[in-house]
């Protein structure tokens, strides 16, 4: 827990004990969840907890690059943990989510801009759904 509040003040996050939790559960299960699985998976621990509160917090993460969320879907935000440069995989088929990497692209921006970010996001068949599929 120690490694935790720390990454959280020094990131200017009062380190309260929801928080904390919401932190390293994102930290310990990095299957990309959503508000709602955080909320669900943490309710037991933490009976006080609110949605509000979790939203909130996640996107407070966001905001201070703890985080980054992952629209593959528009009705779905999943939140992941690794911020480091790496793509998103979903299976329409059987909904699995994965990692993907990827070499540094070459992107062209005009002339004067800076990208802050990027996302790549790729919707597909994950090798068992596709092997079922082609049979
Ligand atoms: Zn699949
Ligand atoms: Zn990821």
């Amino acid at each position: 827990m120690k490694i935790y509040d720390e990454h959280l003040i020094r990131n200017g996050i009062r380190p309260s004990v929801q928080r904390l939790k919401i932190f390293e559960f994102l930290h310990k299960n990095h299957n990309h969840p959503t508000a709602d699985n955080i909320y669900e998976a943490l309710l037991p621990a933490i009976p006080t907890l609110s949605k509000t509160t979790v939203y909130n917090t996640l996107n407070r993460f966001v905001d201070k690059g703890l985080a980054v969320v992952v629209n593959i879907d528009e009705h779905e935000a999943r939140y992941d943990a690794n911020t480091s440069a790496h793509g998103h995989f979903k299976c329409i088929s059987c909904g699995g989510f994965f990692d993907i990497h990827f070499p540094e692209p070459d992107i062209k921006l005009p002339k004067g801009f800076q990208a802050e970010n990027y996302h790549l996001n790729i919707k597909g068949y994950c090798k068992v759904c596709n092997e079922k599929k082609n049979r």
